[in-house]
């Protein structure tokens, strides 16, 4: 897919004390993008929907001075961000109520600041190996154009002795990161849905087609690699075309032979999301209909809707056989 061009770019007025953020704005600045130095953004649609519009095309240059890292269970030790929203429109993305009504996307420029914070969570737990997520709140992928900033953490990661990054995307902006030196200690894992979901759900994000070849140029340069399905969800027809995207993945991974991790994730809602993504996406075909959902209470202090036990563990005993007999190399990480 095409690189994401913003509309329009702010500039908080530190960024360009750092090389990274003077290149950024270079860069913007010869695609003619208007540039706006300022220590705040100002999104001003007539409407919810057309600030949430408005913002998915503005991009904050910043930096980010978070010291101490959240934990990120149960994909990794801790997570932390080189830029916060993406350029995607998943309709059903729990970033819709974790960054507010106009969910701009702020790009970090201060790199080695933020390696010195993952070094020194490294050391704290040292001898132990530390796992780092880098895309809970963003997608690291989506926007590395502007930056580079992935690419230099790999290549962080690749040197490190006890640190391991993990990466998860949905876009495929990948060949800067085919030809560096890795160790393998940087693993990317690419999300997946049926055909439906991807068209149906996910807006502005690389196809199907353009993520497994993604995947395909990363496992050829030595990456470990793994798949996450989410969000998995029940329509009519689900079992067939879950059944026909594992498959399609055998096929196409069939010279594959190192080991594939397996991520599932069912589809689930708060009921803040649900009054966004109405707001956001009117027309949603999302079942977000709590009378056939049960509840459970998150890690964030809110009760999601879930499917019902029943269903959920057909979901989970399905998708599992559908890995074992199409995959001899995989392994499920966890369902949840
Ligand atoms: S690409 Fe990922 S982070 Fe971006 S909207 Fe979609 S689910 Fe959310």
């Amino acid at each position: 897919m095409k690189l994401f061009i913003p509309d329009i770019v702010y500039i908080h007025p530190k960024v360009l004390t750092y090389d990274v953020g003077k290149k950024a704005k270079a860069y913007l600045e010869k695609l003619n993008i208007p540039i706006i130095e300022s220590r705040k953004v100002e999104i001003e649609g007539t409407c919810p929907s057309e600030n949430y519009v408005k913002a998915k095309k503005t991009i904050y240059l910043t930096v980010n001075n978070q010291k101490k890292l959240r934990p990120c269970k149960p994909s990794a030790d801790y997570q932390f961000a080189l830029s916060s929203s993406c350029p995607g429109h998943c309709e059903y993305c729990y970033l819709q109520t974790t960054q507010g009504e106009k969910p701009f996307m702020k790009v970090f420029v201060n790199i080695e600041e933020i390696l010195e914070v993952i070094q020194d969570h490294i050391n704290k737990n040292s001898p132990n190996i530390t796992t780092f997520e880098s895309g809970s709140i963003t997608d690291p992928i989506a926007l590395e154009h502007l930056t580079g900033n992935l690419k230099r953490c790999i290549e962080f990661f690749g040197e490190s002795q006890k640190g391991r990054l993990r990466i998860i995307t949905k876009y495929n902006n990948v060949n800067s990161f085919l030809a560096i030196n890795h160790h393998q200690h940087t693993k990317f894992r690419f999300s997946i849905n049926t055909k439906y979901v991807i068209n149906t759900f996910e807006h502005n994000t690389a196809s199907f087609e353009e993520r497994l070849i993604a995947a395909k140029k990363i496992a050829h340069a030595g990456y470990p690699i793994g798949f996450i399905i989410a969000p998995i969800i029940i329509y009519d027809g689900w079992k067939k075309e879950y059944k026909e995207l594992l498959s399609h993945l055998k096929t196409q991974l069939k010279d594959y032979h190192e080991e594939i991790t397996f991520e599932l994730i069912q589809h689930r809602f708060t009921a803040t999301a649900k009054e966004l993504i109405l707001t956001r996406f009117p027309k949603t075909k999302l079942d977000m209909d709590e009378e056939k959902r049960q509840l459970k209470w998150g890690p964030y202090g809110k009760f999601k809707y879930i499917y019902p036990k029943e269903k959920s563990m057909d979901m989970k005993n399905y998708i599992t056989e559908l890995i074992d007999k199409n995959f001899q190399n995989a392994t499920i990480e966890y369902f949840t």
